[in-house]
């Protein structure tokens, strides 16, 4: 017999555990929200590929991307976030109420930051397949420099990440040779880390090669065979270890179709995080962003975890003060003449109405989230609310005769 799923309710949930995730929920658990942080794998994401993090603001001595990590889970508990490590697998995001489903659970939410992140880019050279992970194709220096000790290792690329990495493998690693498909000397990474590099003894750089096939036993890769792109030859390189750093990929297969996205899968946001459905925010390097980084997808969260805060209190009080009853409600800026001259006018009419005509206010300079959701832009504005719903928007005449029209 089949098991039934188990159903939570949430406020938050956020799908991914990295930096934007969990600083995020440490937003929305310190403003009491009920989260709940889903991660698929490792709690730290992408950060803990990498042994040390020097750029992150307010550790002069650097951190390994792992103990940062922690210290990043450690605060988010602290604020009563709940975790759950496995993967979700789709998503209805339509709605006042999100679902999540994972194998075992469904969860049902008011919001959902998505803050999956990516993954690494592959080289799709011939064999690549059999020998990923933990047979001789690594993308994680930290996780297995180590192993290494004595060893020589290809790296493949030449962005920051490949030469950095790259570098701290020289610490293990005998050799450390490295493709670029560059011609010689010229790499991606900022001029720091190739200068170091240029002069590590230990490195040994491949100019003008890429992957064209991985070779070894059916246990493990012995040789990563490269093209020359300027005569085609082969060029065979033996080694322990290839570690792969040539970009990453997003994690939003799950989201195609549901959310706006780029040509290349990555979620397109506005200044709020939010995505194109009401509720659903999205966080670090899975959006659309000029800079992939700690640093980045910690402001990120924040502001994904606030503005998830606000729609929440938005959505109660849009329920309770304006939709709840048949009213009308007045939506002005309190710093316009016209309508502080309209607001007397307003006020004149409940008075001699004597209780008949009532209306709630809504300034928008304290609520401009709730002039939003009702889709007025013209100030001074007068909803019609009748049986839940706004049945018409009076921007000239509010008079009481016109008011009364609608009793
Ligand atoms: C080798 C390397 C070195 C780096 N060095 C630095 C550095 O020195 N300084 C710096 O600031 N940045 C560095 N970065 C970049 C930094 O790690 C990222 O910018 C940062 O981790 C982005 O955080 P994120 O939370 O947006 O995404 P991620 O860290 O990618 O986290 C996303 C998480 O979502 C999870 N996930 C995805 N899909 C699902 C699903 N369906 N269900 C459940 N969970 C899911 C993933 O497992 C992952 O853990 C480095 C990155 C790498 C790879």
């Amino acid at each position: 017999m089949a098991r039934e799923k188990k159903v939570e309710e949430y406020d938050v949930v956020i799908i991914g555990g990295g930096a934007a995730g969990l600083t995020a929920g440490i937003y929305s658990g310190r403003a009491r929200l009920k989260t709940i942080i889903i991660e698929k794998s490792l709690v730290g994401g992408l950060a803990t590929y990498t042994n040390e993090i020097e750029n992150y603001p307010g550790f002069p001595e650097g951190s390994t991307g792992l103990g940062l990590m922690e210290l990043f889970q450690k605060q988010a508990k602290k604020f009563g976030v709940k975790f759950k490590g496995t993967d979700v697998k789709s998503v209805d995001l339509n709605g006042p109420v999100k679902t999540i489903e994972t194998f075992r659970t469904t969860y049902k939410a008011k919001t959902v930051i998505v803050a999956s992140g990516g993954r690494p880019r592959i080289t799709r050279a011939e064999n690549e397949e059999k020998y990923l992970f933990d047979k001789g194709i690594s993308f994680c220096a930290t996780c297995d420099a180590a192993a290494n000790t004595g060893k020589e290792v290809l790296v493949i690329g030449s962005g920051d990440a490949a030469i950095e990495e790259g570098t701290f493998l020289t610490r293990f690693a005998d050799k450390v040779y490295v493709s670029v498909m560059h011609d010689h000397g010229k790499m991606d990474c900022n001029e720091i880390a190739k200068a170091e590099a240029l002069e590590n003894p230990k490195m040994e750089f491949i100019w003008n090669t890429v992957a064209k096939r991985f070779e070894g036993t059916e246990e493990h890769l012995h040789t990563v065979v490269l093209t020359d792109l300027r005569n085609g030859s082969e060029v065979p390189v033996k080694v322990d270890t290839c570690f792969e750093f040539i970009g990453y990929i997003p994690n939003t297969e799950i989201f195609k179709e549901i959310l706006d996205m780029t040509e290349r899968g990555y979620v397109l946001v506005n200044e709020k995080m939010e995505t194109n459905i009401e509720g659903v925010f999205a966080c670090g390097d899975v959006t659309e962003k000029f800079l992939k980084q700690v640093a980045t997808a910690v402001g990120d969260g924040a502001v994904a975890g606030y503005a998830a805060e606000r729609y929440i209190a938005e959505t109660a009080q849009y329920n309770s003060q304006i939709l709840a009853k048949d009213h009308f409600v007045y939506v002005y800026d309190a710093s316009c003449p016209n309508c502080q001259n309209k607001l007397q006018q307003i006020e004149a009419i409940e008075n001699e109405s004597a209780g008949k005509i009532s209306f709630c206010k809504v300034d928008v300079y304290k609520s401009k989230g709730l002039s939003d959701r009702m889709g007025i832009t013209t100030f001074p504005s007068v909803a019609v609310v009748k049986n839940g719903e706004i049945i018409s928007v009076l921007t000239d005449e509010f008079t009481q005769d016109v008011l009364e029209a609608y009793l």
